[in-house]
C-alpha cells in the first residue's frame, strides 16, 4: 500500500459520522478524532505539507474555524505566513468582506486588506479548510484573496465529499484542488 493510500485510510477510519447534525439529512464528518490522536494529527499535517511543498507557496490561508486547526500548524511546518479568513466582526483592522449563498441562507467572511503584505501581486496562496462540500465557502475565500490583490494557486482539504461536486464550483476560481481523503 502506498503512503498516500495509507493516509487516506487513516483519515477515513478516524472520521466520525454524525447523522442529522447540524440539521436533519446531513451526515456531519466530525474531524475531532483526528485531533485527539497526536500520531494521526501529525501524519495528516505531514501529508498535507508534502502535497504543498512543491508549489512554491508564499502564504497559507485558513478559513475559520476548522481551517485554522490545520492551516496554522501547516504554515509553521512550511515556515510561511498564516492568513486568517474570519467570520464577520472578528477582524480588527481594515478589511474586505464577501457574502455568498449556502444551501439555506447566506454567509459572510472577511480578510484584512494587508494580509498578504506589500507584495500581494506576487503572492502564491494555499487555501486550507477541513472539508470540501459544495465548494461555496472556499470559492468565496479565494475571491477574497483576489480582492486584496493576491492569487490562490491551490485549495487543499483533509476530506472531500465528492458526491456534492464542490470541485467543479471551486475550479472556477482555483486551478489546483487537493484532498487527502475522498468520500464518494
Ligand atoms: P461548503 O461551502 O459547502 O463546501 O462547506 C464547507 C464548510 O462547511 C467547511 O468549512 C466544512 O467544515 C463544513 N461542512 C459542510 N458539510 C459538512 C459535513 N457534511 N461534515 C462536516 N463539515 C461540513
Amino acid at each position: 500500500m502506498s503512503n498516500s493510500n495509507s493516509i487516506e485510510n487513516t483519515i477515513l477510519t478516524s472520521l466520525r459520522d454524525v447523522p442529522d447534525f447540524p440539521k436533519k439529512g446531513i451526515i456531519f464528518k466530525d474531524i475531532t478524532p483526528i485531533l485527539s490522536n497526536p500520531q494521526v494529527f501529525n501524519q495528516t499535517l505531514s501529508a498535507l505539507a508534502e502535497l504543498l511543498k512543491p508549489l512554491n507557496l508564499t502564504h497559507i490561508a485558513g478559513i475559520e474555524a476548522r481551517g485554522f486547526i490545520f492551516g496554522a500548524p501547516l504554515a509553521r511546518e512550511l515556515n510561511l505566513p498564516f492568513v486568517p479568513i474570519r467570520k464577520p466582526g472578528k477582524l480588527p483592522w481594515k478589511k474586505q468582506s464577501i457574502s455568498y449563498t449556502l444551501e439555506y441562507g447566506s454567509a459572510t467572511i472577511e480578510i484584512h486588506e494587508d494580509a498578504l503584505g506589500d507584495k500581494a501581486e506576487s503572492a502564491r496562496v494555499a487555501m486550507i479548510d477541513d472539508l470540501l462540500a459544495t465548494g461555496g465557502t472556499t470559492k468565496a475565500a479565494c475571491q477574497l484573496i483576489k480582492a486584496i490583490g493576491g492569487k490562490v494557486v491551490v485549495a487543499a482539504f483533509i476530506v472531500e465529499l465528492s458526491f456534492l461536486r464542490g470541485r467543479a464550483v471551486l475550479a472556477e476560481e482555483v486551478s489546483e484542488i487537493k484532498s487527502l481523503a475522498c468520500v464518494k
